[in-house]
């Protein structure tokens, strides 16, 4: 059974990402890739379950961003203060110590980036799963790749361990929940936008629309 529908209609076509050939595209087997004769780049991928992947793994990176923000990001213990932090905590304290353009980046590339990827992610993939498109889908899908570029879950975190190298020397810090929690957010994130293929996404867009 074939579970990406091509468009109708002549021909479908797909170019290199990396060295611009064109190709014409076939429909492709489940868990199959397509690959440049010229390059060997991967064109496009079936992947198998892709949409309900997508959805679940936004569905958990949701879950997982309520947790990051209900529990303490960081607990550090300095002579006979602690200071339990959370994420948006961190931010604000930022804005409040002369950087704000520190601050709001945080805010904007990890809460509130993250939180239109995975919703829009939900918003054009669950209904496809019964053969339907929601209101503005091709809209939301344009917007939700175009922010992908702007979700740096994975460089906070990275910069977060290299400052706690340094902040261990003066301070006892301990990863809170929301840390773990926000580790589980870059991976559900990865694995949903992974979890289908942009060509996919937008036949399947074409296909529910008529
Ligand atoms: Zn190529």
């Amino acid at each position: 059974m074939l579970t990406w529908p091509k468009p109708r209609g002549g021909p479908q076509y797909s170019a290199c990402h990396f060295c611009d050939t064109l190709h014409e595209a076939f429909p492709l087997p489940e868990g199959s890739a397509a690959r440049c004769v010229r390059c060997g780049a991967v064109l496009y991928q079936n992947r198998p379950a892709s949409l309900v992947r997508a959805t679940a793994f936004s569905l958990a990176a949701l879950f997982l961003m309520a947790l990051v923000h209900i529990f303490p990001f960081l607990t550090m213990d300095a002579a006979t203060l602690r200071r339990n932090l959370t994420l948006v905590g961190a931010a604000t304290a930022l804005i409040e110590e002369d950087a704000p353009i520190l601050g709001v980046s945080i805010v904007l590339f990890t809460v509130i980036t993250p939180l239109m990827l995975a919703g829009g992610m939900i918003y054009v993939c669950a209904p496809l799963m019964i053969g339907r498109t929601a209101p503005g889908a091709f809209g939301v899908a344009k917007w939700m790749y175009r922010c992908e570029p702007w979700n740096m879950v994975e460089v906070f975190l990275l910069g977060v361990l290299v400052s706690l190298l340094k902040l261990a020397k003066v301070a006892d810090v301990h990863f809170g929940i929301g840390f773990w929690a926000f580790g589980g957010v870059m991976l559900c994130m990865a694995a949903a936008v992974a979890g289908i293929d942009r060509e996919e996404l937008w036949d399947r867009l074409e296909v529910a629309k008529t």
